[in-house]
């Protein structure tokens, strides 16, 4: 796959996991594969992709019988229906050792394929005396949330939403540069500045937790260096999981107003006022308010907020901020 070279060259390249069969790999029981044409078409060229096909990776073989979570008193076991052979333990001890390698292959992001019952991420089917329960997770999938916890993950088939898909691809490149910054010798005067370009990107998402982190960032000299960077990490992904709605981005883009200090530009500001409102009604996308305060505080010299990771968060080639 061509990979279009985006970063800044001190970044390293985005890396995403996938189950290997939504990138294409004819690797499902029937000997297909559930290609989604967002991945590889447009996200593709921006990433690289680290593909695993547990089931494959255990043996199974492909084409295979399928496999289902069937619940046995307190345990999940994951069977085939077929013949009634049990693949659980395989399964768990595989998925740990992979989850394992995969933390050190700095992954930023990880896409898993829904329904499986070993990919899946949300309500898997578990299957029992009573009939089918829809709030499993797949056995792979389980470990490898749990031993990256920090790790943005979703399901392929939930890519098709533009907010959802937007949220993903923004806490992708948020978690990279959340990596750069916790680099063995940072400091916590990098950590402030870090602060302060992804200031607005955070109030977007959540301005409590925004304001919380930010007590963090204060007192971070009183806190062991190991443990700040873990909390920080750990309250930036989850405010970054929380989705930025319409009226959380109208409260930024209005505050970013209050930096176009230019008296000469009652225009400007005009022009802005008349963007968000269109924005809140629903009759332009979320780029023309940004596109337009880009080049306002280009205009008033806002070196603040042009270095903001609000205005760039993610390549604008990915047309993400065209669809929400
Ligand atoms: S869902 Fe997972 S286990 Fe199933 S074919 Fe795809 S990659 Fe393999």
């Amino acid at each position: 796959m061509t990979s279009i070279d985006v970063r800044p060259a001190d970044l390293q390249p985005i890396r995403i996991g996938v189950s290997s069969c939504v990138i294409g790999e004819e690797v499902r029981w029937n000997g297909g594969h559930s290609r989604q044409r967002y991945l590889t078409d447009m996200l593709g060229p921006f990433v690289e992709y680290v593909p695993v096909c547990p089931e494959v990776e255990v043996g199974m073989g492909v084409p295979r019988p399928t496999v289902r979570l069937v619940r046995q008193g307190d345990d999940i076991r994951m069977i085939e229906p077929k013949n009634g052979v049990d693949w659980t333990s395989s399964m768990r001890r595989l998925s740990l050792k992979r989850s394992s390698e995969l933390a050190d292959e700095g992954l930023h992001g990880f896409v898993l394929k829904k329904d499986s019952p070993t990919c899946g991420v949300f309500r898997v089917r578990i299957y029992t005396d009573k009939g089918v329960e829809r709030n499993g997770r797949g056995i792979f999938a389980d470990a490898l949330i749990r031993r990256m916890p920090h790790l943005p993950v979703e399901e392929e088939g939930r890519l098709n939403d533009a907010k959802i898909r937007e949220n993903f691809v923004e806490r992708i490149f948020g978690y990279r540069r959340l990596r750069e910054l916790f680099r063995p010798r940072w400091t916590i005067g990098d950590v402030v500045a870090f602060h302060t370009r992804e200031k607005l990107l955070l109030r977007a998402h959540d301005e409590k937790g925004y304001r919380e982190l930010g007590r963090l960032v204060a007192n971070a000299k009183a806190v062991p260096r190991a443990a700040f960077a873990d909390d920080y990490m750990d309250r930036f992904m989850e405010i970054m999981k929380r989705p930025a709605t319409v009226s959380k981005h109208v409260n930024v883009l209005q505050h970013m107003i209050g930096f176009l200090r230019r008296e000469d530009d009652d225009v400007g500001r005009r022009q802005m006022h008349e963007a968000i409102a269109d924005y809140r009604a629903g009759l332009v996308p979320l780029i023309v308010p940004m596109t337009l305060i880009s080049h306002l505080a280009t205009r008033h010299d806002q070196q603040i907020l042009l270095d903001s990771s609000y205005l760039s968060p993610h390549p604008k080639e990915l047309m993400l901020r065209n669809h929400v």
